[in-house]
């Protein structure tokens, strides 16, 4: 996560129009620069909307506390400060909030047989996708397999009471496939205790809504088309108060000698994921949980992924790569969410 500019732009959106029962209905959007991405969130409010300098301020307030924490992106983060950690077998308390997502992955990751896995951040680097440098050519075998003998999920102790962490040997902890979702559930609570009830909050494709639009209509949400450059429609579903995530290899990738390499990484090789899944979207309850187990699926392929979507009876959509163009499929618990 980059370190936002956190000066948030108030855009007003063209209020819906004809909705008649209450014409004061109104959808205002506030929008971003975080995590080297951008948010982007709708309110529905009903009366005048003075209150919408004091939400975009508490909402820029809710996002730099999930920055401050996460991030590997700055030095000063709760996180980084544990991976950079001399002892880390020592306990090292960590914020309720880190305590939950560190949690929360931990879940993933055991439920994926460790496809989902945080302490992959040194091969991620190695790779080329984290902040250290972006290398012109394919690690080198021995280099890679030194780093992948260091890592695992199930070397990282969490402890409730005072909330803390501990590794056996040096971890380099990466959130980047679930603090975007936790954030998105963050600023989600925020507007439910200041008693806004219908939103859609979004961060970097990651998304919450609670609530209808004015007109009494559902939010709808598009599933892109998983081809770089270009945003094209696959799918429209549409929610009711649930969460939403993608992963796909589509938009933050690399080429080299005419590969590509994406920036997920299966843990038991090592390598960037190479399968011929384009991108993977998790309807759940929330998004922290949608966002990691969207990179999960992603990481396991369409065959394992969606085994344990359907044992899980969990509400999963798939695009896989053909020769000539794109095929989808989905598990029973997502076609009720299908609006096209
Ligand atoms: P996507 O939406 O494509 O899943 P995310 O930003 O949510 O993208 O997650 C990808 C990031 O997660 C990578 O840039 C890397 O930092 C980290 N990552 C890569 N592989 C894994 C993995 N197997 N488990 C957990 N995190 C990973
Ligand atoms: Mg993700």
């Amino acid at each position: 996560m980059t370190r936002p500019a956190l000066v948030a732009m108030i855009l007003l959106i063209a209020a819906l129009a004809g909705c008649s029962f209450e014409p004061e209905q109104e959808i205002w959007e506030i929008a971003g620069p975080v995590f080297g991405t951008e948010y982007h969130i709708k309110v529905v409010l009903t009366e005048d909307p003075e209150q919408l300098d004091t939400l975009a301020t508490g909402i820029t307030s809710v996002l730099e506390s999930v920055d401050a924490s996460m991030s590997t992106w700055r030095e000063d983060s709760e996180l980084s400060r544990f991976n950079r950690a001399e002892d880390q077998s020592r306990w090292f308390e960590i914020s309720p909030p880190l305590y939950q997502v560190l949690t929360a992955a931990r879940e993933v990751s055991e439920l994926s047989d460790g496809a989902f896995d945080i302490t992959v951040g040194p091969v991620v680097n190695l790779w080329g996708f984290g902040p250290e440098a972006r290398p012109e050519q394919v690690p080198e075998a021995a280099l890679l397999q030194q780093r992948l003998d260091g890592i695992g999920y199930e070397k990282l102790e969490l402890r409730a009471e005072p909330p803390a962490i501990r590794a056996d040997i040096k971890q380099y902890l990466d959130l980047s496939a679930i603090a975007k979702g936790y954030a998105v559930d963050a600023v989600a609570e925020y507007l439910l205790a200041t008693g806004i009830e219908a939103y859609l909050v979004e961060i970097g494709g990651e998304v919450r809504v609670s609530g209808r639009k004015p007109g009494d209509e559902a939010w709808r949400l598009a599933i892109e088309e998983p081809v770089p450059g270009r945003r094209e429609v696959n799918r429209v579903v549409a929610l009711d108060s649930q969460a939403m995530a993608t992963s796909g290899d589509y938009r933050n990738y690399y080429e080299s000698a005419g590969q590509r390499f994406s920036h997920t990484i299966d843990p038991e090789s090592g390598k960037p994921i190479a399968h011929n899944l384009a991108s993977v979207t998790v309807i759940a309850d929330t998004t922290m949980g949608a966002d990691a187990l969207a990179t999960a699926f992603n990481v396991m392929g369409y065959e394992r992924a969606n085994e344990l979507a359907i044992r899980k009876n969990m509400a999963v959509y798939f695009i896989i790569r053909q020769e000539n163009g794109f095929e989808a499929h989905y598990t029973p618990a997502f076609s009720s969410y299908l609006a096209n």
